[in-house]
């Protein structure tokens, strides 16, 4: 169960980046939520941060996100990286993308979906490939509780299926896959295998990923506020940013010629 113990920053990372396999979320962790989903963007210079991550780890970063892969792929290009897409239904790897599952909302449900957003003013349905669908009522979060009873009461007619509940989202999405499922099939492949899993996340299914990590021995960093089973927390994405900055820096220094009055190492993980 999440708990509300996490509210140190990370310290420095012990280890050479090449020892960890980095896991981000993208809302909320590598970039900052925004009133509607299709305004998110991905600033430059964390871009940059996560291309010289890429370089500097051995290839080993990826994005674990709720949104579909051909919805997160322009958002980070031009990198290329392995990806979970969907909370983990579908998975990019060595230019390969896998379902986990082959599961169809039924049209009926989608057709209700569709009706509730257009009966909610400022709710925004998003149809994952009919694989998921979610309800987006950040601009309108007063009918938050009209919008999980409707949903609630389609569950019945989705089978496998399980209701999520996000920041200021709702979705339907198959429940055999996961954040946590996608980061142990990720670990199993090159060049993952054999490192320390470090996850970073804002939000609820990011608990599953903070959960396979910690049980293969590695971390969970929470961002932003509510309970967590990450053994770490940054406030928000800009924390993050400053975070990744000072280990990339600290590995590069550990990289150069050791200077007789360099600085004892702060605690570390
Ligand atoms: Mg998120």
């Amino acid at each position: 169960m999440p708990s509300t113990h996490a509210q140190a920053p990370p310290p420095r990372l012990e280890l050479p980046l090449t020892r960890y396999a980095w896991f981000f979320d993208f809302d909320g962790t590598l970039a900052e939520l925004q009133a509607r989903p299709d305004r998110v963007s991905l600033p430059a210079a964390r871009k940059g941060l996560l291309r010289r991550l890429q370089a500097a780890s051995g290839g080993a970063v990826a994005i674990l996100t709720g949104r579909s892969l051909e919805d997160l792929q322009p958002l980070i290009a031009p990198l290329r990286l392995p990806c979970a897409g969907m909370h983990g239904l579908q998975l990019h790897i060595a230019d390969r993308t896998r379902m986990a599952a082959t599961a169809r909302l039924p049209y009926t449900v989608l057709a209700r979906l569709q009706d509730l957003a257009e009966c909610h003013p400022g709710v925004l349905l998003e149809n994952k490939g009919e694989c998921a669908a979610a309800l987006h009522y950040r601009q309108a979060p007063h009918h938050a509780s009209a919008l999980e009873a409707a949903m609630q009461a389609l569950l019945p007619t989705c089978n496998g299926y399980e209701l999520l509940h996000g920041k200021c989202v709702l979705e339907l999405r198959p429940a055999s896959a996961s954040k946590g499922t996608a980061l142990r099939l990720l670990m199993r492949n090159t060049p993952f295998k054999d490192r320390i899993p470090l996850c970073v996340g804002d939000d609820r299914t990011d608990e599953d990923g903070f959960a396979a990590a910690q049980a293969l021995g590695g971390i969970g960093i929470k961002i932003g506020t509510g309970a967590t089973q990450g053994q770490w927390r940054l406030a928000d994405p800009s924390a993050l940013q400053h975070w990744l900055h000072q280990q990339l820096e600290a590995a590069t220094h550990a990289a150069a010629p050791v200077s007789a009055t360099a600085a004892p190492p702060a605690s570390t993980i």
